[in-house]
């Protein structure tokens, strides 16, 4: 396996000449190409890649300062909308569509030199925790190929655990960057909602959807974080920037109030995670945090709303999919109505038609009030009761996931079993709060991740004491 330098002296080796962009470009496309049976990959952009490549290193000979991400290779989940191959968000009803236009964040990131190399798999539509739901085929967990590396960014997450490229972008809208992260021994970070604009980014839940970087280091992460951050107009719920660099760390854990939330360390816990977890805290605890158990009462009613408010915006979000503006179409309707609905019924696998009914179910008049409504009070409880725990504590703290990476099969005939992967990350994107997913010490030989949240906006405080427990929880 080929290794990485951290991002920033790969960017340093370019600006100085010390190694070419393209060796890099080549580098990522070879590694992809070694571990094609880890199905992590939906298409590579190798002639785009190399053309950049080859004008990163002629700027360079030029005497041009390039940038942050000076030929850095990156891959983006095929939910981004980027140049040089298909956007399919792995759904067979995307397939065939090339993007008029590339994400702000692609935009971002190549401004500072960085190359996308290829698009990951995922589950489509970003619906899933595995990647079982891809219209692509499942990608294999590097760490057990018997086993799944998470979902819905599963892609992006085994991409990096391959060395494929430093880093890689994924999109959480209950957990999607964390649960992988976690399955397959990475770092993963949800920012806070509206951190990062999503324009270009194939939408799923809105009022959750949050796009970030996958990464072997804290480090990485925050300045990958660092370059796409702060508003866009073309993105109307993002905010502003702090005026301080992510990446710049400061701060010690000493003297840190870290809250263990209760509901995330109760029943269902493999016992392993459950020991790897009181692990790290123990060693946090040991560096000088200071530990506080902290109970958050609305939190055993998160997946439910989650799983009533994610598909009643799906269904919203999945209409524009009509067979007409993109990709797949029904050649042989009658009608107009038959193409809609034969290319909906055909396009769309079993998943986004189970959330499309759902969603569509509990926005309808007669069930309003008892769903979706509903759902919205106890996220608004769940908001309420964050802000107070965060106005006690700094951070908290528990899994990512309630088990180590599940068998590929285990989960698929029950869709309930399959949203219980995600009951200890989808609160955080119900509150918009950042959380990361660092690798903790090992289960069964398989990763765990911790998960640890903050305040809206604190993510540079978020980042920089993550850093220093990376260092210590292993
Ligand atoms: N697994 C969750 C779901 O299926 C989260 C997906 C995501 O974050 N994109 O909805």
């Amino acid at each position: 396996m080929t290794a990485w330098k951290s991002i920033n002296d790969i960017a340093n080796d370019v600006q100085t000449g010390a190694v070419s962009a393209l060796s890099l470009v080549n580098q990522a496309l070879e590694t992809i190409e070694t571990n094609q049976q880890f199905n992590a990959i939906i298409a590579t952009l190798a002639n785009r890649a190399r053309e950049r490549a080859k004008q990163i290193d002629d700027r360079v000979k030029a005497g041009e300062a390039i940038g942050r991400l000076a030929g850095v290779p990156f891959i983006a989940k095929d939910n981004f909308l980027v140049f040089g191959a298909e956007t399919t968000a792995a759904s067979n009803i995307l397939k065939g569509f090339n993007a008029p236009y590339q994400a702000t964040a692609i935009n971002r990131l190549e401004a500072e030199g960085a190359i996308c190399v290829a698009k990951a798999n995922l589950d489509a539509f970003a619906h899933g925790s595995s990647t079982e739901n891809s219209d692509f085929g499942t990608t294999l967990n590097p760490r057990d190929p018997t086993r799944v590396p998470g979902g819905s960014s599963g892609g992006s997450a085994a991409a990096v655990a391959l060395t494929m490229a430093p880093f890689a972008l994924g999109t959480d809208t209950g957990g999607s960057i964390r649960l992988p992260a976690s399955f397959t021994g990475i770092v993963g970070y949800k920012p806070t909602y509206g951190l990062v604009s999503r324009s270009g980014v194939v939408a799923m839940a809105s009022s959750t959807d949050v796009i970030g970087p996958l990464a072997r280091t804290v480090e990485d992460a925050a300045l990958v974080l660092d370059v796409m951050a702060g508003r866009d107009d073309l993105d109307g719920t993002t905010i502003e920037r702090d005026t301080a660099d992510y990446s710049a760390f400061s701060g010690a854990i000493k003297g840190r109030k870290v809250g263990v939330v209760k509901e995330y360390m109760g029943e269902g816990l493999e016992p392993g995670v459950r020991k790897s977890i009181e692990q790290a805290i123990d060693q946090l605890k040991r560096a000088g945090a200071e530990i506080i158990e902290v109970s958050l009462p609305s939190l055993p009613a998160a997946l439910a709303v989650y799983y009533i408010i994610c598909p009643a915006e799906v269904s919203s979000n999945l209409s524009r999919y009509d067979g007409q503006r993109y990709g797949y179409s029904f050649k042989e309707a009658k009608s107009l109505d038959d193409s809609y609905g034969k290319s909906r019924s055909i396009g769309f696998g079993k998943e986004a038609k189970r959330r499309i009914m759902i969603g569509t179910y509990v926005l309808s008049s007669g069930y309003y009030d008892a769903y979706y409504k509903k759902a919205q009070t106890v996220r608004t409880k769940l908001i309420n009761e964050f802000d107070s725990a965060l106005a006690e504590v700094d951070f908290l703290i528990g899994p990512t996931a309630p088990s180590v990476a599940f068998k590929i099969g285990a989960n698929t005939a029950d869709p309930l079993q399959m949203y219980l992967a995600d009951i200890l990350t989808v609160a955080a994107n119900l509150v918009g709060v950042p959380s990361i997913s660092l690798p903790a010490a090992e289960s069964q030989n398989l990763p765990v991740g911790l998960q640890i949240m903050a305040k809206q906006r604190h993510d540079r405080d978020l980042l920089a004491f993550a850093k220093l427990a990376e260092g210590i929880i292993k």
